[in-house]
Formats: C-alpha cells, sequence, structure tokens
C-alpha cells in the first residue's frame, strides 16, 4: 500500500539541485553531522559530513502521532517500577541468562548490588520508544504498533531535532517551490529532543545535591573508569580524576562488544555500586529486554503492573502479537507456527543497536539450528506493515528517490525513586528507510532522519 501517491511533489531537477545544496550547507553550519566512515575521514578524526536525511518531511497521521505521545508517561512509569520490582525480574529474566552470556553478566551485576544495597535511591531514565504505523482496511482505524521500548544509549535526541529545523528552514526559505499544498509549516511540530535529555540529566545532577553552578561534563570509556575511577569507602561517591560524579550516563555498555574485556564488566559493577545517579542502571537496562516486551504482552501481566485499566488499555492497544520462544506451551506453539508461516514473523534476540534480528524465510533454519534451549534467548513477533511513501534521501552527498517506510520514537525522561520526581515526554524521531529494507539503524548504515510531516 502506498500512501499519498502525490508525495513527495515532483520538482524540476534544478529545484531539487537547490533543496540538495541549501539541505548541505545548512546542515553543515548548524551540527546535523556524523564523522564519516573511515575511507571518507581526514586524519585524527579531524572531520565531519551531513548526516543521512531525508530532503522532504514524511507525512504522518496527525491522530496517530499524538497517540504515541500520550503513551510516553504511561510506559515511563511502567518501566520505572519493573526496574525496581525483585520478583518480576528475577522471573523474567533468569531463564534468559541461562543461554545468553551478556544478560547473564548484567544480571550478576544486578543481584550483587541487590545484596550489597543500593547507594543511590534515585533512578533517571532517558527513553526511546519507537514505533511503526499498522493501517487496517479502514484506514480511519490506523494506529502505532510499538517497536520495542530502550531503555539505555537512546540516540539521536539532537539530529532529529535538527531534521526537523531543517525541513522548517526548506519550507520558509524556498516553500518548496509551492509544490504541495500538505507542506505546510503549521504541520510541522515542534520537538523538544534537543533540550529534554539534557535538562534531564542537569536536573539529576540538582537532585544528587551538587552545588548549583555549570555542570562539568566528562567523557570516558568503560577501560578508562575502570582504571581511573573508585569509590569513597564511606560515601559510595563515585570519584574520577578527583571529581565526584553526579550523574553517570551511558553511551555504550547496550551490547557484548562493548565489553570487551574484564576491564568494561568491572567498570559497570563500579558504577553500580556508587551513588551516582546512573542512567541506565544495570535494573533499568535489564527491564528494556525484548523479553520483557514480550512477558508483558501475555493476558493479564501488563494490567498487572498498569493499575489504571484506560492506560493498560492504551498501551495494550500499541502491542503487535508477541511469542515466546521457549519450552513452555506456548513456547511450542509459536515455534510451530514460526516454521509454518516465517513471512508472518520477525525473531530477536536480547540485543540493541540494530542488525540482530531474523526475519521471515530465515527464521527456520535459524530455529533448526539453535538448541531447544537456546531458543529462550530469542522472542518471536508479528511483523508489522507499515504503508509505504516515496521520499528522497541525501546520504553521502547524494539524492535517492525511493519507496520508503518511516518509524517513529518518543523520547521520555523520567527521575524517580519510591516517587516520580520528573514524568515528561521528551520529543520525537522519525527514522526512514527504503521498504526492501529489513532493520532501521541510522548508525549501522540502513536509515536517515527524517521529520513528521502531520497530515
Ligand atoms: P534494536 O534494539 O536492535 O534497534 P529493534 O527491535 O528496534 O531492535 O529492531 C530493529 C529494526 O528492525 C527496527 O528498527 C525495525 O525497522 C525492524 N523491526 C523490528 N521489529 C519489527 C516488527 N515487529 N515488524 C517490522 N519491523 C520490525
Ligand atoms: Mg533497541
Ligand atoms: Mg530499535
Amino acid at each position: 500500500m502506498s500512501f499519498f501517491p502525490e508525495y513527495p511533489p515532483n520538482l524540476s531537477n534544478d529545484n531539487l539541485q537547490s533543496l540538495q545544496e541549501l539541505a548541505i550547507d545548512w546542515s553543515l553550519s548548524h551540527g546535523l553531522v556524523i564523522r564519516p566512515p573511515t575511507n571518507l575521514a581526514l586524519s585524527n578524526n579531524s572531520s565531519v559530513m551531513h548526516a543521512p536525511i531525508s530532503l522532504f518531511p514524511s507525512p504522518f497521521p496527525k491522530k496517530t502521532f499524538y497517540q504515541a505521545i500520550e503513551l510516553q508517561p504511561v510506559f515511563n512509569l511502567l518501566f520505572h517500577k519493573l526496574s525496581r520490582n525483585h520478583e518480576f525480574i528475577t522471573q523474567v529474566i533468569e531463564e534468559v541468562t541461562k543461554v545468553d552470556d551478556f544478560i547473564d553478566e548484567l544480571y550478576k551485576i544486578y543481584l550483587k548490588i541487590k545484596e550489597e544495597g543500593i547507594a543511590q535511591p534515585i533512578s533517571l531514565g532517558l527513553h526511546r520508544s519507537d514505533y511503526l504505523l499498522h493501517v487496517p482496511q479502514d484506514a480511519s482505524e490506523a494506529n502505532v504498533l510499538q517497536v520495542e521500548f530502550n531503555t539505555i544509549s537512546s540516540s539521536f535526541s539532537s539530529l532529529s531535532f535538527l531534521t526537523g529545523e531543517l525541513h522548517r528552514y526548506l519550507l520558509e526559505s524556498t516553500k518548496y517551490f509551492n509544490s504541495s499544498e500538505l507542506l505546510k509549516i503549521d504541520s510541522l511540530p515542534l520537538n523538544d529532543a534537543m533540550t529534554s535529555f539534557p535538562k534531564g540529566i542537569a536536573k539529576a545532577h540538582e537532585l544528587y545535591g551538587s552545588p548549583n553552578h555549570k555542570i562539568h561534563i566528562i567523557r570516558k570509556t568503560l577501560a578508562e573508569i575502570d582504571q581511573q575511577g573508585k569509590l569513597d569507602p564511606e560515601t559510595h561517591a563515585l570519584i574520577i580524576d578527583d571529581k565526584e560524579i553526579s550523574v553517570t550516563y551511558f553511551r555504550s555498555g547496550y551490547a557484548p562488544e562493548l565489553h570487551p574485556t574484564k576491564k568494561e564488566w568491572d567498570a559497570r559493577l563500579l558504577i553500580e555500586r556508587s551513588k551516582s545517579i546512573k542512567c541506565p542502571t544495570v535494573a533499568y537496562q535489564l527491564v528494556g529486554t525484548k523479553k520483557v516486551q514480550q512477558v508483558l504482552a501475555m493476558p493479564g501481566v501488563l494490567e498487572k503492573y498498569v493499575t489504571n485499566a484506560t492506560d493498560a488499555k492504551k498501551l495494550r492497544a500499541s502491542f503487535a502479537g508477541l511469542y515466546p520462544l521457549d519450552s513452555s506451551s506456548e513456547g511450542e506453539a509459536a515455534v510451530k507456527l514460526a516454521l509454518e508461516n516465517p513471512e508472518r514473523f520477525v525473531m530477536k534476540p536480547q540485543r540493541e543497536g540494530g542488525g540482530n534480528n531474523i526475519y521471515t524465510k530465515d527464521i527456520p533454519p535459524k530455529l533448526l539450528e539453535i538448541s531447544t534451549s537456546e531458543r529462550s534467548s530469542y522472542i518471536l513477533m508479528d511483523l508489522i506493515q507499515p504503508p509505504s511513501m516515496r521520499n528522497i534521501i541525501l546520504r553521502q552527498g547524494e539524492l535517492v528517490k525511493g519507496e520508503m517506510i518511516s518509524e517513529l520514537g518518543i523520547y521520555g525522561v523520567f527521575i524517580g525513586n519510591d516517587d516520580v520526581i520528573v514524568n515528561e515526554i521528551g520529543g520525537h524521531l522519525l527514522r526512514t528507510k527504503g521498504r526492501e529494507t529489513n532493520e532501521g539503524g541510522v548508525a549501522t548504515g540502513f536509515a536517515v532522519i527524517d521529520s513528521p510531516l502531520l497530515v
């Protein structure tokens, strides 16, 4: 199904070239940039190039956009509660630890801290909940279906804001050559994503009890933290370079390859033991796994943790079909279903960062290759098939036209202990990729950053 057949408008090559030049200049001068791949980079990592972006904002149904936004505070609170529910974490994660070494290492840290006592009751969540649009026969019943909920290293909050600003600039300065009725400034929603995450970190810094002046930021690898970090034996303050660390924000740590040696794991333990406010805690990372998403979708489970019936109903309406692949009777049934109708599904391991999923026809060979116990480290999910639409993307200076699909992300900011201190919506992200591409990552080279044009 193609949404908006008249989109993007047909422009002359001259007009397209003007947009291309303006987009590149604007991106380079406003920091809508990424570091180039090594083969294109100058020495000492000293160059940048424009980020992969769409030339036009992509149409997105207004009603469903706001539906996704409305879900965010409810999801924020749910994941906070789950991260503090020992019984839930134990029940869901323990089975996975037997067949997934990465989750096992995280879980060991979680248990150790549980036993020693938690030094910092406050946690900071900077999340992103991702959705694909689902359009049934009756298009007026379109809704968003959740792809996943990210609790660690949610990316692109600043680039998503900047891409929205780029589209606003192109529209204001060229009117896109008056080429489409849809392209109106009022249809480009404002996006807080540039400021929401830093504000969350600043608030956590304040709650730590830090003096109220400029916040000093240091950036370290996990290996450096292992080498340079220590704990104050009395207060459990995390000390690096003689400075007390108020907030530890992870831009790494979401995948096994980011922990190549024992040093990285020792650093994780050190941080977790400390009094610094962590974004995220290991518990938050564990409840952000796909396994937890699948368990929440089982009958009655979500409703146990979201006690407001209206809220629970709203969240559940955003769940695609999710199935265990373990040795339970549901798991056995799901394996059978996936072997018989693989084209309906995607199979997912407990991994982040893109490029890890197994799609449709590749599922049966994978299921047959791994042992029955190894299946527990995966979940099965209905393949969501959003409508495609055309757009033109700009990547490494070149324009490429094509049939595209978009994935909407909604950012969330949460700070809490026993109480809720901050629970906010933190802006949005739209990523767009070629219809034929399974995976959606921008960093992994599959997708571009876009912005929604509400219709
Ligand atoms: P990761 O944590 O690695 O980003 P995701 O669950 O987001 O894992 O999957 C990666 C990509 O795969 C998504 O961005 C989306 O493009 C695609 N994908 C994931 N789940 C589905 C699904 N149920 N239906 C269709 N595409 C999906
Ligand atoms: Mg993820
Ligand atoms: Mg994802």
